[in-house]
């Protein structure tokens, strides 16, 4: 196996980073991450990256030097809690800029529990490719305007 090559101070990285939150309990987090997704095929991975939403409280090095590097630090919620932006706020960080899909694109969120024992559906069924696609260009523009 090839050994891992760990990211240091000066090395290249991406320009932007992305944090999204990824709520698998419902529609909204999963459509952000979805878009966050989206966004970097579209832009491409010099551009833009995502970054480890995780990796911040717990002060991964490689994580934390990536993101002081970034030029723009972009969060995307899917819901007023707003799970990444607090997150990168707690971990030091101020993101340039705020993306919450219930506030921004008029989201409505679904939370996927609601169904269990009724009408449950497949995960994609809750997950509208509309509402991926504005998100995603929400971000673009975002990246794009920074
Ligand atoms: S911001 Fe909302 S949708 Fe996203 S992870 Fe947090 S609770 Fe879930």
């Amino acid at each position: 196996m090839a050994e891992e090559k760990h990211w240091e101070e000066g090395m290249k990285t991406h320009e932007n980073l992305i944090f999204s939150c990824f709520g698998g309990l419902s529609n909204t987090g999963i459509t952000s991450a979805l878009a966050s997704m989206e966004a970097v095929k579209e832009l491409g991975l010099e551009k833009v990256a995502i970054g480890c939403l995780g990796a911040l409280p717990l002060g991964v090095k490689p994580v934390i030097g990536k993101t002081r590097a970034a030029k723009n630090v972009i969060t995307v919620d899917g819901c007023p809690f707003e799970c990444a932006r607090k997150t990168v706020e707690q971990s030091g960080f101020t993101p340039t800029k705020s993306i919450v899909l219930v506030r921004d694109i008029g989201m409505k969120k679904k939370t996927l529990h609601e169904d269990i024992g009724g009408d449950i559906k497949t995960l994609m069924d809750y997950i509208s490719d509309d509402e991926v696609q504005k998100a995603k260009e929400l971000i673009v523009k975002a990246i794009m305007e920074t």
